[in-house]
């Protein structure tokens, strides 16, 4: 199928791109979330060919969007507390980026609703949508114009990537202002209820519907019933997944832009293309290209208009791996990071800083830091870049600073772990070491005792690495024989697989 491209806009395009609607086609068009691949809502072919221009599967219903207020009637049956949310919503937030679920009129195809009793309905703002379907004449169903799987169409060039040859017409209206897919607000239940964070938030829509609640979206926050049966069927789908891995790093900013800068190098060093994207604040800490601003961190409507096409754009580049900061989650920034988080296979992974102590630091907190430093390498070598999250240093409570680490440790490290140790130099523990630290492990008993005497206020985060990893204080292999140290390491060395990873 040849795909007609409009990037002229007037009344003529309109009504051609409305017939080819009315005549059973599918039409890409601007809305001011992301671009959507419309079909006529009450043709049940179209609709269909929706679904396979998408690769979209069959489960996922569609939002159908309407031109103005008095169309809904058309495709719903709304009970009258639907009804009442409905009007106070539709009041206070259409034309824009919120879609309500309602039940629906029999007369909307099954293929529009996946077989669910209800539909989604917007009123888009976005002037070119509104007079497409008014010249198209009937409610036009639309998931956005991206393959599935793909990032979300933000520009009409992704529509091209993704959907040229496989639709009639796309019709080019400038970039979406806000970026993000609509809202979506389920109005069926006991309560109101966000299934989809959108530009549309959670605040705002308490202020018109103060029982509202919304859908959790973290692995860990999800209840078990709602991953046995979920509300919006499209949401068990892993979505907006760029073609890189991608992981998602949270903590103090110092320490996530020190967490990038690193995984950047070690990419390098791999000879990996990586990227990163970053608030514009923390943008400020690197000087190469391939770490791109998605907006203030405060500023979530930004961040919203920049993130598809920042993914895509990586994945254009030929990007294999990205490191995103995590952005506060207030306001639009939560929708942000919902998208990110799907981006990113659904996880976050908090920065950790992790200190190992020992008396000098030239032995056995110095063994630890090198034997971990090189896991981390390994790990993130076979392609497991989630080890970037893991900062390791060490120190000594009664440290000489600057001394080299000992010669038989030294030895141990090189012989049995392929591990040059040569470039330590001891460090004595400081106030500011043990704040930085996220985790503070010592070898004995005696060591956490000695840092706690000093700084009571490190408590909760100083541990010994034998608790830590579920077995025995670490003994000073000092003045001992190789075999000794040798020991010692392998100790070392299995209770760091037990109790970080
Ligand atoms: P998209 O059109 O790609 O933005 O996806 C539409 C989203 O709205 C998906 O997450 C759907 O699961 C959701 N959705 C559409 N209709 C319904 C409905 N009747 N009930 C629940 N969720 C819906
Ligand atoms: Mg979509």
């Amino acid at each position: 199928m040849k795909t007609e491209f409009y990037s002229e806009i007037n009344s003529e395009v309109l009504d051609h791109c409305g017939k080819i609607i009315r005549d059973g086609g599918l039409v890409c068009f601007p809305t001011e979330t992301v671009y959507g691949l419309g079909a006529d809502a009450f043709n049940p072919e179209a609709v269909n060919s929706v679904y396979e221009a998408k690769g979209r599967p069959h489960d996922n219903p569609l939002i159908v969007h309407i031109s103005e207020l008095s169309e809904a009637e058309s495709v719903t049956a709304m009970t009258e507390v639907e009804r009442e949310r409905f009007g106070k919503m539709a009041e206070a937030f259409w034309p824009g980026p919120l879609t309500m679920i309602v039940t629906k009129k029999d007369t909307v195809p099954e293929e529009v609703s996946c077989g669910l009793k209800t539909v989604g309905v917007r009123l888009p703002s976005h002037t070119v949508a509104r007079d497409f379907i008014k010249a198209a004449g009937t409610p036009i169903a639309a998931p956005s114009a991206n393959s599935s799987g793909r990032p979300s169409p933000t520009l009409a060039s992704h529509v091209m990537e993704d959907l040229e040859g496989k639709v009639d017409a796309i019709i080019d209206g400038g970039s979406c202002q806000v970026g993000l897919e609509s809202t979506v607000i389920d109005l069926t239940g006991e309560v109101p209820c966000i299934l989809r964070p959108g530009g549309i938030t959670l605040e705002m829509a308490k202020k018109v519907l103060p029982d509202c609640t919304q859908l959790e979206w973290k692995e860990e926050e999800i209840s078990a019933e709602e991953k046995i049966a979920p509300k919006s069927p499209g949401l068990k789908y892993k979505h907006y997944a760029p073609k890189a891995k991608t992981v998602i790093l949270q903590g103090e900013p110092p320490k996530v832009a020190e967490r990038i800068h690193w995984a950047l190098e070690n990419a390098e060093k791999r000879g990996v293309k990586a990227a990163a994207m970053v608030s514009s604040e923390l943008k400020e800490c690197f000087t190469v290209e391939n770490v791109v601003a998605l907006g203030s961190r405060n500023d979530g409507e930004a961040q919203a208009a920049a993130l598809f096409k920042v993914l895509r754009d990586f994945d254009a580049q030929g990007i294999e791996e990205v490191y995103a900061e995590a952005m506060p989650e207030d306001g639009v920034g939560f929708a942000v990071m919902n998208r990110m988080y799907r981006a990113a296979g659904c996880k976050m992974l908090p920065v950790r800083y992790v200190e190992f102590v020992c008396t000098g630091n030239t032995c056995r907190s110095f063994m630890a830091e090198y034997i971990l430093r090189s896991m981390l390498e390994k790990r993130m070598a076979d392609g497991d870049i989630e080890a970037v999250a893991i900062k390791v240093s060490s120190s000594g409570v009664f440290a000489d600073a600057g001394c080299a680490g000992s010669q038989m440790a030294e030895e141990v490290l090189h012989i049995e772990y392929d591990i040059d140790g040569r470039g330590h130099r001891a460090r004595a523990f400081t106030y500011d070491i043990g704040e930085k630290a996220d985790v503070i492990l010592c070898m004995t008993e005696g060591h956490k005792l000695a840092i706690l005497r000093c700084f009571p206020e490190f408590e909760s985060k100083v541990f010994t690495l034998g608790e830590y990893g579920n077995g025995q204080d670490v003994q000073d292999p000092f003045a001992g024989s190789y075999m000794t140290y040798s020991r010692c390491a392998d100790q070392i060395r299995s209770l760091i697989e037990n109790g970080i990873f």
